[in-house]
């Protein structure tokens, strides 16, 4: 039987289970984390279509929304990317001709409560829809941009990991000293001798295993998987990775923005194994966004560094997955949880966030998300 955070005993084998410094489920009452909550806000927007697109592990729904008609390319005869470019003609996988709109995806949440992805995107649906973000602000230029686009949204694909720990409404100041513990506890997990996991060392236990830890992080779904590292290749894939698959291969997004949280450093290094025209599209992006944030005067922690090894990176990720499996531009977005209170205030973390996918989405509608076929 797994364990929720609140859940968890105040001490395990005589160690004392770190505990909150404040009330982290206090949050404002737009800040919306809560799997039911924004699928009841996604279904009251006039124009969004609401369906399930799988189960998770756990045997939880997980839902995507979409705004904009679906446009499907015609004269498709492959349907893998691998098979058009094995003939050099990419058009037999992506179809004749050029779309009328992009169509962005932002899939939240592959680690249960790295949801400011989610919120931000969860806004920018509203402001394509409303002309508001959920403070009630107008945010006029944003909904012109957006409405270019078909946006679709999958605000949790981790609804496992969310629901563990679904007390958990926001991180604003932890991740720093003393509750750097905490921190630890509710993202990555509990061993049953006692003793905090924390991230890196997580990634060690692929997947997490009831023998071993009283209490699995946020990180992994309810059969201990960190979704990010699954094997989507084989036929043990966990269902959110087929689901998450089977969808986008349906829809064919030109971009797909993968969202975690961490200090901010915003727009990850392109995955291993993407065309070096699809890299060079990241780091454009990437410069984009960080220069967007600045000039707006957003606070920001830091950019990406380089990898700890060699080999770190080199995986095949869930973006080199999504990139074979549907042909699309994945961009790894780390948006800020207020790491070190940086920043301080739920309203900054939205901010951030919607400069940043109104900036990819900017990006998209100039020169697609897709680098032309030269050839073509
Ligand atoms: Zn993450």
């Amino acid at each position: 039987m797994l364990l929720k955070a609140h859940e968890l005993p105040k001490v395990v084998n005589g160690k004392n289970v770190p505990q909150p410094d404040t009330d982290y489920s206090k949050v404002p009452s737009w800040w919306i984390t809560e799997p039911d909550r924004v699928r009841q806000h996604l279904e009251s927007l006039e124009g969004v279509e609401v369906e399930e697109i799988g189960r998770t592990a756990g045997g939880r729904p997980i839902i995507a929304a979409a705004w904009g008609p679906r446009e499907i390319l015609p004269e498709r005869t492959c349907n893998t990317v691998a098979a058009a470019f094995g003939a050099s003609d990419s058009s037999a996988y992506y179809g004749k001709g050029q779309r009328q709109r992009q169509v962005l995806m932002l899939i939240g949440a592959a680690h249960g409560t790295e949801f400011e992805g989610t919120l931000a995107a969860l806004n920018y649906m509203n402001i394509i829809v409303t002309g508001k973000d959920l403070l009630g602000r107008p945010q006029e230029a944003m909904a012109q941009e957006g409405r270019q686009l078909r946006f679709i949204l999958i605000p949790f694909l981790n609804v496992d990991g969310r629901e563990r720990a679904i007390n958990q409404k926001h991180f604003i100041g932890t991740g720093l000293g003393d509750n750097l513990n905490y921190f630890g506890l509710i993202t990555q997990g509990l061993f049953r001798n006692g003793d905090v996991l924390h991230w890196p060392q997580s990634k060690l236990y692929q997947p997490m295993t009831e023998d071993r830890f009283l209490y699995f992080g946020s990180y992994v779904n309810d059969a201990g998987v960190n979704l990010v590292y699954d094997c989507p290749l084989g036929p043990d894939m966990q269902p959110e990775s087929a689901a998450m698959i089977r969808y986008c291969r349906r829809e064919m997004p030109d971009c797909v923005i993968l969202s975690h949280s961490n200090g901010g450093s915003l727009v990850e290094p392109a995955p291993a194994f993407v065309p070096s025209h699809f890299r060079q599209y990241s780091a454009q992006i990437a410069a984009l966004v960080g220069m967007r944030c600045r000039r707006a005067g957003l606070a920001r922690h830091g950019i990406a560094q380089p990898r700890h090894s060699i080999f770190e990176g080199m995986g095949f990720y869930q973006s080199d997955a999504l990139y074979h499996a549907c042909g699309c531009l994945p961009v790894l977005v780390e948006f800020p949880y207020g790491y070190a209170k940086n920043p301080d205030s739920h309203e900054a973390l939205l901010d951030i966030g919607l400069n940043v996918i109104d900036e990819i989405a900017a990006f998209g509608n100039r020169y697609g998300f897709r680098p032309r076929d030269p050839s073509k």
